[in-house]
């Protein structure tokens, strides 16, 4: 996905920044990983499955907003089949020779995982078909009327592939992965059990409440409230002999411009636009985009997933739209609007 610095800068970011290293962090085994209870019963049984039959699991897509688990759980497949794992991504793959250069070295029964799979070149979508589909590799040999197919015989392998948009990937892409999970946003206990696993990995003091105020913060998200647990813990060292209470979390997360439900300055300025430039909106956006200097990929992909979890915006056909509780949250004076607020959603 591509990020501009106003999204890198931000704590509340779901996207991985630079110079974060996630790998201490990360559960390596499905019951080490916490939420998303429902993939991870259905992953274990199609994994026990493959391993009695001796064969890859499935290809698996999964998809949902940043900073949730899919990298992870591509990992996790990999470490409870008890086998390898590549590491790419759609826009690292430039050619159709790269992406048969992996694919002749996979070990068997191995797993490669695909991130933003969505930004696959068309020309190489169409080499991982018949990979997919019956592992094999079609490479074209020659020019013009002497050109000729010649099929390799590929190692069996799973691929994983992620990404922030399900609907973006075409069809005969989509339907040859068996399995298809989407990934949705913790809920604060989750969050909180995530940060104290967190605490504990990098040995710092952390009290009930304290872990609760990161979770509450954390947009859920575990990206950011592994990142907030980080910033958390230098304030803690400074200013309070190194424990994290609720006042600690606080004080630092109020220094970073979060709010007490997880906004910033980003998110504030977004639903002050749709109130008070627009009455509401319904506004598109392409405006939202224009008005905020921020992609609208980044706006739809980083922001809007957590504000239309809270319900402060409703996506309509006409635009987005700022609900009664985001005009509470902003302290802006609720009025009614005529038809647009019963617009179906798309
Ligand atoms: P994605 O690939 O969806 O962007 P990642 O798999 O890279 O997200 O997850 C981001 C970070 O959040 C990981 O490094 C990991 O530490 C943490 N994380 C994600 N999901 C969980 C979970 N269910 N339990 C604990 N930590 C998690």
């Amino acid at each position: 996905m591509r990020k501009n610095t106003q999204d890198e800068e931000r704590i509340v970011s779901p996207s991985e920044q630079p110079d974060e290293s996630e790998l201490s962090l990360r559960p390596r085994r499905l019951r080490e990983m916490i939420g998303q209870n429902k993939i991870k019963q259905n992953l274990m049984i199609g994994i026990e499955a493959a391993l009695g039959r001796e064969e890859p699991l499935d290809h698996v897509l999964l998809y949902g907003p940043p900073g949730l688990g899919k990298t992870t759980l591509a990992n996790i497949v990999a470490n409870e089949m008890d086998t390898s794992i590549r590491i790419t991504s759609g826009p690292a793959i430039e050619k159709p020779g790269d992406l048969a250069a992996i694919l002749t070295s996979l070990e068997p029964n191995s797993v490669f995982f695909i991130d933003e799979i969505h930004r696959l070149k068309t020309t190489i979508e169409e080499v991982l078909y018949s990979a997919m589909e019956d592992f094999k590799l079609d490479i074209i040999i020659g020019r013009g009327p002497s050109a000729r197919t010649l099929r390799l015989d590929l190692p069996k392998f799973t691929l994983v592939g992620a990404t922030t948009r399900a609907g973006m990937l075409p069809s005969p892409l989509r339907d040859r992965f068996g399995i298809h999970h989407g990934l949705e946003l913790y809920e604060t206990e989750e969050l909180d059990l995530i940060v104290r696993r967190s605490a504990d990995i990098l040995k710092v003091e952390i009290v009930s409440e304290g872990s609760l105020e990161i979770a509450r913060r954390s947009r859920g998200t575990p990206r950011i409230a592994n990142r907030m647990l980080k910033r958390v813990r230098d304030y803690a060292q400074v200013r309070a002999q190194g424990v994290i209470t609720r006042e600690v979390a606080d004080a630092q997360l109020k220094l970073m411009g979060v709010d007490q439900i997880g906004l910033d300055d980003f998110d504030r300025r977004y639903l002050i636009a749709i109130i008070e430039q627009f009455e509401g909106g319904p506004v598109g956006l392409e405006t939202l985009s224009a008005m905020l200097g921020e992609e609208r990929d980044t706006i739809e992909d980083m922001y809007e997933p957590y504000l239309l979890q809270l319900g402060f915006i409703n996506r309509t056909s006409r635009g987005r739209i700022a609900t009664r509780n985001a005009y509470g949250h902003i302290g802006a004076p609720y009025r009614e609007r005529g038809s647009a607020q019963t617009d179906l959603e798309y």
